[in-house]
């Protein structure tokens, strides 16, 4: 049965969508239309920026535990429908079925978990000598979300602004409009007050018409760097704020001591998990000349036992790109690496670029990857993991280092000082050193290319929250 998305939130109500334009929802592991979404008129997107205006009155004067308590019901309500996120997820973006219940579902609870704690961690009022620093929320935020980790990406702002006693207007992708949907039915249960989370569908009209509004006092975006910049730009005339998730190129810098049997299974999850379409995805490995033929014996065995198949399917590990314009760029980035030098070591572009039966992409390892080539400078966003020889350490940190992006890395060592030490050198808002677990509570964001602003936890919340500084109080 094909799904419609025709409603929209505002007014703690869902309201028919009125745009002309009917945006289809393809399933990417068959190729064919699942659904479709009615898009938001002008007039909707108007009224949802009224709602969330009138709810921040209320909101931005409710007590802590009322923020709190919100949160908690939210994070009930959400749990309560994992198993029909995780299979939207399956059906919209091709995620399997594994990575929903280990990622894309547990990010988000613990984000709301997080979020209720660092509503304590704030400094809400602080003297300064003869003045009181507040910090106060700062008015209605446009959250503006991506396909490939939806709910995480709408939690994370969502969960933010209703901690620091903001209200939102969400504009999230087309591309997985499911996830949108569970969130606000978890939110129409969980009783939010009226007017603090409202919904709008649409796709970059809709995205600059609430960017550009003066109802809107703020922006949270997370996607390319490319939409990113343009957000920015049509920010600028209100002026107003605006935090930006972007793009990555990150890198999994192996030492010479690094142990293998830990390190090569990590890279290959943080390669190709969700079909690489991570933002933090580890598409580069930068390893010692000297143990590459090893590692690439253990990693095309990796490959070899990664199962693809139906996102549906529980022992699938890799299902499809989330969608055929997603494909297509996948396969030829594949095409230029071959051309460029690179040796393609497993996988590879399909025959011919057109999407016969759902858009899968071979996982794919290419060796003798150079700073200077696409590959190591572009964020490829499929399963290609970019195997890059070094010669000494200081030219792997170097290489490490040698893109525009700077969002996520890692560093694997034998020595925890010399990791650490290794570490502190990459240019990047985040490090995983040795494999470590995700830690949800540190700031979350990227230098350069990447972005800048940051997510999470107290971080999260600080970010939404302004100054207002009393003298003689
Ligand atoms: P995208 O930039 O194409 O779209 C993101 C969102 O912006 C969508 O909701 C889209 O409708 C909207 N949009 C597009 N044009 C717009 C405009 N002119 N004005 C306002 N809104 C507009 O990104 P995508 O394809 O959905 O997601 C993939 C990208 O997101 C990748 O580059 C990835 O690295 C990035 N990403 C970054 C992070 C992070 O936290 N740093 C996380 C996940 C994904």
């Amino acid at each position: 049965m094909k799904h419609a998305y025709a409603n929209h939130y505002a007014e703690g109500r869902f309201l028919p969508s009125r745009g002309t334009a009917r945006m289809p929802v393809v399933d990417p592991s068959t190729g064919v239309e699942a659904g479709h979404v009615a898009s938001c008129s002008t007039e909707d997107v108007e009224r949802a920026i009224g709602s969330a205006r009138s709810g921040f009155q209320a909101w931005s004067r409710s007590t802590l535990d009322e923020r709190r308590e919100a949160l908690g019901r939210l994070h009930a309500q959400l749990s309560a429908r994992a198993d029909e996120a995780t299979r939207l997820l399956a059906q919209e973006i091709g995620c399997p079925v594994w990575l929903g219940g280990l990622m894309q579902l547990p990010m988000p609870l613990k984000g709301l978990e997080l979020a209720i704690e660092a509503i304590g961690q704030i400094d809400w009022e602080e003297r300064v000598g003869n003045g009181v620093v507040e910090r106060v929320p700062s008015g209605v935020l446009a959250a503006i979300t991506p396909w490939n980790f939806p709910l995480h990406q709408i939690v994370a702002k969502v969960a933010a602004a209703i901690a620091a006693g903001c209200t939102v207007v969400l504009k999230p992708s087309e591309v997985a409009p499911g996830a949108a949907m569970v969130f606000a039915e978890a939110a129409h249960a969980a009783g939010l007050p009226a007017g603090v989370f409202n919904l709008v569908w649409g796709g970059p009209d809709v995205g600059e018409q609430l960017v550009r509004h003066p109802g809107v006092d703020r922006i949270s975006f997370t996607g390319s760097t490319h939409v990113g910049r343009r957000i920015m730009a049509a920010a600028a005339e209100g002026p107003k704020p605006v935090t930006l998730e972007l793009g990555g190129k990150s890198a999994a810098v192996l030492l010479e001591d690094a142990d293998l049997d830990a390190a090569l299974p990590a890279v290959l999850r943080m390669s190709m998990a969700n079909s690489g379409q991570a933002c933090v995805c580890q598409s580069r490995l930068i390893a010692p000349r000297r143990l590459v033929p090893e590692i690439r014996r253990r990693l095309q065995d990796g490959l070899d036992h990664w199962p693809v198949g139906s996102p549906l399917d529980p022992a699938t590990r890799l299902g499809p790109v989330a969608t055929k314009a997603q494909f297509e760029r996948v396969q030829a980035m594949i095409r230029r690496a071959v051309a460029q030098g690179g040796d393609l070591v497993f996988g590879g572009a399909s025959p011919d670029s057109e999407a016969r039966a759902g858009f899968f992409v071979q996982p794919t390892l290419v060796d003798g990857v150079t700073p200077a080539m696409e590959l190591a400078q572009e964020e490829v966003f499929g399963p290609v993991l970019a195997l890059m020889p070094y010669d000494d350490e200081r030219q792997a940190i170097e290489m490490a280092n040698a893109t525009r992006y700077g969002l996520s890395g890692a560093v694997w060592s034998g020595d925890a000082d010399r990791a650490r030490a290794a570490a502190r050198q990459m240019k990047t808002g985040q490090v995983v050193i040795n494999g470590a677990p995700q830690n949800l509570a540190t700031p979350f964001g990227g230098w350069g290319w990447s972005g800048f602003g940051r997510e999470n936890g107290r971080f999260g919340i600080e970010e939404l929250l302004n100054y207002r500084a009393l003298h003689g109080a």
